[in-house]
């Protein structure tokens, strides 16, 4: 999507708001810090072909954080879920 080509149907067609000029209105909550550093800002890049809508965290120091503070998620098959290191077929 941030080359420029939608990744579900393959249109050329991809706009971001990373032109905006005030804060961003779309964010996402990382933690539980200070209400000034709580919330991420999100660059929204839109395919006008489809309608497919990604979002990604704009400011590195936010990634730095959640790579810290979050769980990593652990990488399963489609049909496998692992929880409390038990793998899990799903049906
Ligand atoms: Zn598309």
């Amino acid at each position: 999507m941030k080359n420029g080509q939608c990744p579900k149907c393959g249109s050329r067609h991809v706009y971001a708001n990373t032109n905006r000029k005030s804060i961003p209105l779309n964010t996402i909550t990382v933690g539980a810090q200070k209400a000034s550093n709580r919330y991420a800002f999100l660059d929204t890049y839109v395919c006008t072909t489809c309608g497919y809508v990604e979002n990604y965290l704009s400011k590195t120091q936010d990634l730095s954080y959640v790579q810290e503070k979050w769980a990593l998620v652990e990488i399963t098959s489609d049909n496998e879920v692992l929880r409390s290191g038990q793998r899990y077929l799903v049906e």
